[in-house]
């Protein structure tokens, strides 16, 4: 392997912004990593009666962030976007690898990039345990560990017909952030500052995943978009589902713009990392307590019907029962295609 260009070499690199920090982390924390950063691999030693869940997430510079973005941000989302795939199988982490290519080896741009990531890290006791480093175009990938009760991974395939259709928190503030930061909406300074937020620092799902293991028939997270997310879920369980459109959960900021811009941000805006999950009806109080607990908005927008003609089909509607009119429906079901 290449070594960045500069100062700072490679292994130099390593050792004091992951390595180190790393360390700390697995002394103060019991974990099943008995080998962290240092050798050719990590070592874990999974629990009897555990299975692994394993993910990987890619953030490329210009795809997935602005050039010049915060590298503390980068750092907290590049794992808090692998986290949340962990968490809508409603796994615990156990630790994550990481590998970076740098165009240079900044202290400062390393330094900041280290503290957004090893902040997220410790609040989920989720080591660094090993990776790799390279000189190249700004380019993180992050794959991520966690541990599931054997047989208890939430999947996409199990939504049953009649089943309540749940979102967690609000959707559409990371879409509303993107359109202000293109100019393309104003917005206050305040208001500016707690969306932009959504989109740059998104939390986890984690407790939410964990907490609904054996109630939630099926769940995923959502980065591409509510409806287009539904959908994947459908396809999987080969269902159909019936959406109420009004019923979306949407943030106060959002819910200042117009009601047309409102919906398709909230349904079909991308980068939310909140989680859409399926339930039986006879859950919902079980439900309802589990987001008290969690101090977490969970909100029912639809449920699930049997498949009709093999097209994991959404219609949408509003809560007193009438149907959107098929152009709406049309624009508001397009999802968003990384290639299109
Ligand atoms: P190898 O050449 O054997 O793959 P490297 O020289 O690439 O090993 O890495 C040395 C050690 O540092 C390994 O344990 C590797 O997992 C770890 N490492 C390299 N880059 C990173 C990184 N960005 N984050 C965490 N650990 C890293
Ligand atoms: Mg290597």
């Amino acid at each position: 392997m290449q070594s960045p260009s500069h100062t700072l070499g490679e292994f130099a690199l390593i050792e004091r912004f992951f390595k180190t920090r790393s360390e700390t982390m697995l002394a103060s924390t019991k974990s099943i990593v008995i080998l962290g950063i240092g050798d050719d691999c990590a070592l874990l030693v999974p629990k009897p009666n555990e299975e692994l869940a394993i993910t990987s997430d890619m953030l490329v510079e210009g795809r997935h962030f602005f050039a010049g973005a915060k590298a503390q941000w980068l750092g907290h989302k590049a794992l808090a976007v692998n986290l949340s795939d962990l968490a809508a199988m409603g796994a615990k982490p156990i630790g994550f690898t990481l590998a970076l290519a740098l165009p240079t080896a900044d202290p400062r741009w390393l330094e900041a990039f280290s503290n957004g990531l090893f902040a997220l890290a410790n609040t989920y006791s989720c080591p660094l345990i090993g990776g790799d480093t390279t000189a190249g175009p700004l380019n993180i990938c992050i794959t991520a560990f966690g541990a599931l009760p054997m047989g208890k991974a939430i999947r996409r395939s199990g939504a049953m017909a009649g089943d309540d259709i749940w979102v967690s928190g609000t959707v559409g503030d990371a879409r509303l952030a993107l359109a202000a930061l293109r100019h393309e909406i104003n917005l206050p300074p305040t208001d500016l500052e707690l969306i932009e937020n959504r989109l740059h620092q998104p939390v986890p799902r984690v407790e939410l995943g964990i907490a609904i293991r054996g109630i939630a028939t099926a769940a995923l997270d959502i980065s591409d978009g509510l409806l287009g997310d539904l959908k994947h879920l459908l396809e999987s369980s080969h269902k159909d589902a019936e959406v109420f459109v009004d019923r979306i959960p949407k943030s106060v900021i959002l819910q200042k713009m117009k009601v047309p811009l409102q919906t398709q941000f909230a349904a079909c805006g991308g980068d939310d990392y909140e989680l859409c999950f399926t339930a039986p009806s006879s859950q919902r109080i079980a439900i309802n307590n589990i987001g008290q607990a969690l101090k977490l908005s969970l909100t029912q927008i639809g449920s699930i019907k049997p498949m009709q003609n093999n097209l994991a089909t959404i219609s949408l509607m509003t809560s007193d029962g009438q149907d959107l009119d098929a152009n709406t429906t049309a624009a508001l079901l397009k999802s968003f295609d990384h290639f299109a």
